[in-house]
C-alpha cells in the first residue's frame, strides 16, 4: 500500500491495555468481552478525539496555525481534548457550543474553562442551522485580529483525523496476535462518524476478517453510511488512490439504541452503567460508551455475534459525561 503519511504528533498514552470482561461474558453467555482501554488514552486527554487530534494538530502546525476552532456539545469530550492540547501545544482555543451555558461549569466544561479556551454558546436551532456560518464568522474573526485559525470540524472526523483509528487498527491487531485472539467484530459508539471511519478503512484494508460495527447515539444509520463513507472517500483521495476505498463494502451501523436523543438516555443504560461498574470496576458514560455498551449487551442476547469466539469493544472514554448525570442514578 502506498499511502502518504502525515505528519502527527504523539499526545495519547499507546499502546493502551487490550483486556477481557470475564464477568460480564459469563454472565450473558455470548463471546468474550475485550475492551480497548482508549480512555486510558490520558486523564483529562481520555478517550478517542486524543488520536484523531495527533493528526489535527500536526496538520495546524504545519499550517501556521495559532488558534484551534472547534465545535460541539456544551459537554463535548472531543471540545475538552481540543481545548486542553491547544494548551499543552501553546495555542489559542476557540469552542464552538450547542446549547445555554449553564450557570456552574462541571465536568468538561470546568476543563474546557481551565485550558484557558474561549467559549462562544449557541441555541440548538441556531446551532444546527448555522454552524458553518459560525465557524466562517469566528474565523473570519481571530484573521481581523492578525491570528491564523485552524478550522478542526465537530468530533474531528475528516480525512486528516480518519488516520488516528486507522492506526489503531496497527495496534489491535498486534495485540490480537499476542494475545492469540481472532475477534470477528469490533464494534464502538458513534457520534461524528470519525472512529467508525478509521476502523472500518483499516479492518478493510489490514484485517478484512474483522467486522466493524458501529452503535450509533445521535443519528440514522443511513446518515452514518453515507458520512462515514463520505470520510473515507475524502481520505482515499487525499492519501492513497480513490480506488482505495472500494475495500470497503459495507459501513455497518446499528441505530436501534439511540433511546430519546443525543445525550438522553433510558433508565435501562443508567442501570447497565451500573452493573458494568460494580462487576467489572469499569466506567461508561450515558452519552456514547453506555448506549453503544448496552446495545452490544442486547445484541449477544439476540445471538447477532454468535459467529465469533471474541468481540472487542471499543471504550472510547468519556468519564466527565457521567457528572452532570448524577440525578438519573438511585441508590
Ligand atoms: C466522540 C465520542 C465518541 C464517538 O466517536 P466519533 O468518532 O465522534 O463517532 C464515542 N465515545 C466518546 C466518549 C466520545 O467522546
Amino acid at each position: 500500500m502506498n499511502l502518504k503519511r502525515p505528519p502527527h504528533i504523539p499526545l495519547a498514552q499507546l499502546p493502551t491495555p487490550l483486556q477481557p470482561l470475564l464477568r460480564v461474558s459469563a454472565h450473558l453467555g455470548g463471546p468474550r468481552i475485550w475492551v480497548k482501554r482508549d480512555d486510558l488514552t490520558g486523564s483529562v486527554l481520555t478517550g478517542n478525539k486524543i488520536r484523531k487530534l495527533e493528526y489535527l494538530l500536526a496538520d495546524a502546525k504545519e499550517q501556521g496555525a495559532d488558534v484551534l476552532i472547534t465545535s460541539g456539545g456544551v459537554q463535548s469530550n472531543h471540545a475538552r481534548a481540543t481545548a486542553l492540547i491547544a494548551a499543552q501545544a501553546g495555542l489559542r482555543s476557540h469552542l464552538i457550543l450547542r446549547g445555554k451555558a449553564p450557570a456552574e461549569a462541571d465536568a468538561n466544561l470546568l476543563l474546557d474553562r481551565l485550558a484557558g479556551a474561549s467559549l462562544s454558546f449557541y441555541p440548538a436551532h441556531e446551532y444546527q442551522a448555522r454552524l458553518p456560518a459560525l465557524f466562517a464568522e469566528w474565523q473570519q474573526r481571530f484573521e481581523e485580529q492578525g491570528l491564523k485559525p485552524y478550522a478542526i470540524p465537530t468530533g474531528g472526523s475528516n480525512a486528516v483525523g480518519l488516520w488516528g483509528y486507522f492506526d489503531a487498527v496497527g495496534e489491535l491487531a498486534g495485540q490480537f496476535s499476542t494475545l492469540g485472539i481472532e475477534p470477528n467484530y469490533v464494534v464502538c459508539a458513534t457520534g461524528s462518524g470519525g472512529t467508525q471511519a478509521g476502523l472500518t478503512l483499516g479492518f478493510a484494508l489490514q484485517r478484512p476478517s474483522v467486522r466493524v460495527l458501529g452503535f450509533a447515539v445521535c443519528d440514522s444509520a443511513e446518515y452514518f453510511a453515507e458520512k462515514v463513507r463520505a470520510d473515507i472517500d475524502a481520505w482515499a483521495a487525499r492519501y492513497a488512490e480513490p480506488e482505495i476505498a472500494a475495500a470497503v463494502d459495507t459501513v455497518d451501523t446499528c441505530d436501534d439504541y439511540i433511546g430519546p436523543g443525543y445525550g438522553k438516555a433510558d433508565p435501562e443504560i443508567f442501570e447497565t452503567i451500573a452493573w458494568v461498574a460494580r462487576t467489572e470496576g469499569l466506567v461508561l458514560d450515558p452519552v456514547y460508551t453506555g448506549k453503544a455498551f448496552h446495545g452490544m449487551i442486547q445484541e449477544i442476547r439476540k445471538g447477532r455475534f454468535a459467529d465469533t469466539e471474541d468481540i472487542v469493544f471499543i471504550h472510547t472514554g468519556g468519564v466527565f459525561g457521567l457528572f452532570p448525570y448524577r440525578d438519573q442514578f438511585h441508590w
